[in-house]
This record gives structure tokens, sequence and C-alpha cells, in this order.
């Protein structure tokens, strides 16, 4: 086992999205191949801005996984710990645009790779030699992924490794509502710092405003930093008595794939810089982590794309430098 240490690991869902490219000269829908799940958008999110980042997950043994794991590997992500499956294949979404521009998905995801990732595909050893283990809800869906997801947070905090948990809220990939919750509502107690947004938020406390589902979060589950994120009203954040509240870096939006996955790297990849543990910041320094977040986010809203609308640590130093000269 490698004794280097990295930044972060991320467990997660590794898919292949097709999206629409226009109609063939035969009439047919064209899809392009892309590579999805939030959590290798946050790793190359990570990876791009300088932390050292590796990824945990399982793909297929076919094509679509070698492409996969390559796309990691390209962004700087260490693959070490993906599996490739020679049993299933590797997960597919299709995206369907009507004629309104509306979207709409297929899934391709019953029996797949990720969704099957069981204890037997996970080395506990990762935990050895990263700094903060994240995870998502997706895993949870369905599959043994559910209980090797929950199994991986409690092996972190047995050996001390804080987790960092974004609910990243999937309806459409669960039986209803009331299981999503009561899931998510499971995984919560086990988590350290987590990114929901402000309809997540709401969704799972039940209340009704905003304000209130955060003071029931933070109440409930003393995390050593909660940020919500809110699109276009920019982000709010929360570490012990440190609150940030921040308007949206001012970007003309085209596709906000991937915003809340990069925001959260962006996050952990000033975190690390730092040095410090979030207890040990200081209010400026939370304000300037989370205002990276912020501007990374909203850089990538103003790309189209994931990991391709990943801004790299130029691109987000020369937004910095643009937008304090604007303040
Ligand atoms: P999620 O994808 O998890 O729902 P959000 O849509 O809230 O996350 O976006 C995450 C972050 O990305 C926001 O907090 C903000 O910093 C940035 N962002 C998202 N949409 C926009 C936008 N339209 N303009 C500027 N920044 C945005």
């Amino acid at each position: 086992m490698p004794v280097e240490k990295f930044g972060v690991a991320a467990l997660g869902e590794l898919l292949i999205d097709f999206t629409p490219l226009g109609i063939s000269p035969n009439g047919n829908p064209i899809f392009e191949r892309n590579p999805g799940g939030g959590p290798a958008n946050m790793a190359c999110a990570a990876a791009r801005l300088g932390a050292k980042t590796a990824f945990v997950g399982k793909v297929g043994a076919d094509n679509f996984g070698r492409a996969l794991r390559e796309t990691l590997e390209k962004n700087g992500v260490d693959a070490r710990w993906l599996r490739m499956s020679q049993e299933c294949p590797t997960t597919l979404a299709f995206v369907h645009l009507d004629e309104k521009g509306d979207r709409s998905f297929s899934f391709y995801r019953h029996g797949g790779a990720d969704t099957m990732i069981g204890w037997d595909d996970v080395d506990p050893a990762v935990l050895d030699c990263c700094q903060y283990f994240f995870c998502s809800s997706v895993l949870m869906a369905e599959g043994p992924s559910r209980e090797t997801s929950f199994r991986m947070m409690e092996t972190a905090r047995e050996r001390g490794v804080p987790v960092v948990f974004d609910p990243n809220l999937r309806f459409n990939l669960w039986s209803s509502p009331e299981e999503v919750r009561r899931v998510v509502l499971r995984a919560l107690p086990l988590a350290d710092i987590v990114k929901v947004s402000g309809e997540e938020a709401v969704f799972l406390t039940g209340e009704e405003k905003l304000e209130d589902a955060v003071g029931k979060l933070r109440r409930e589950y003393r995390f050593q930093a909660l940020l919500v994120t809110l699109g276009a009203e920019g982000c709010r954040a929360y570490a012990g008595d440190l609150k940030v509240a921040m308007p949206a870096h001012p970007v003309e939006a085209v596709d906000t794939t991937a915003a809340g996955d990069s925001f959260t790297g962006g996050f952990l990849a000033a975190l690390l810089e730092s040095g410090k543990t979030v207890s040990e910041l200081t209010r400026e320094e939370f304000w300037e982590i989370i205002r990276t977040a912020n501007i990374i986010g909203g850089l990538t809203a103003s790309r189209k794309g994931s990991i391709s609308a990943l801004p790299t640590r130029q691109e987000v130093e020369a937004a910095k430098k643009r937008s304090l000269s604007l303040e």
C-alpha cells in the first residue's frame, strides 16, 4: 500500500451520460458520450486546483469503463481504487430533450457496475491515506453500493477521517421520496462536512423556510461545516460561530451541471491548501475558502458540460482578481 497521502478520496457513481447532439443525416438523434457522476466531477474539480485526489468506484471492464478511467487519470485523479467489473456493465444514462428544450432521462442502471460495488470491491486502506473521505447518496439508492457507502462512512469515522457528504438527491433513482429521506437521514449523523442545496435542506428537514431548515440541520447534527448552495443566489456557509452569506459570482449561466460538485471540490481544495481543519480557520480564512468555492461554482455554470466545464487554477485566480477589483 502506498504511503503517499491524498487530500480527498471520493467514493461514488461513475457513468456515461449520453447527451443529445443533433440529428444524423438519416434523421436519427445523435448522442455524445460524456463522463458523468457527481463524486467524479468533485474529484476532478479539486484535482484541477492542485489537490491530490483519489476515486473509489466500479465500472464495467468495457469500452465505456475504460474511457471513464482515462478521464479520471487525464484530470489528475488517482484511479487505482477504481474496480473494472467483468460481470457488470458500466451504468449509462441518456438525456432526451423535447421540443421545448426540457430534459428527461432514461437510466440503464439496474445491475450497473457502480450500483454493484460491494464491500469486497473496496479497499478500506484508502482511508489510511486520505485526509477527507467524500461520498453522496446516489450510490445509496439501490444495490450493494448502499451498504458499502454506509460502511465506508462508518470506517472513515472510526479511523478519524472526516466525512464530507453531498446528498445530491436524484429522486428518479429512488422508489419514493420517503425512502430518500429515510436513507439520507441515516447518513447525516455520519458526516462532518455537508453540502446541500437550498431545496435539499428544506426537503430533508420538512421545514418550509430555508432559515428554519438550516437552523434545524445545524442544531441536530453539529457538522464541522454546513455549506448551502443556492444556484444563481450564491451560497451560505456555517462553521461553529462563523457564518457566510455570499451572492453568486456574476456569470452568464449556460449549464449548471456540476456547479454543486465543483463548489464542493473547490471548497475542499482550498481547505486543504490552508493546512488547517475547519475549526482552526479564522473568519477571514473561512470567508476566502467559500469565496473560492463560489467562484468555481459560477465558472462551471458559465460553460456547457460537466468535467470539461471545470475551471483551472489559473482561471480561478484570474476570476478572483477581477472580482476583487470590482468590489
Ligand atoms: P447543485 O448543483 O448542487 O444544486 P447549485 O445549483 O446551488 O448546486 O450551484 C452550486 C454553486 O454554483 C452555487 O452556490 C453558486 O456558487 C454556483 N452557481 C450555480 N448556478 C449559478 C449561476 N446561475 N450563476 C452564478 N453562480 C452559480
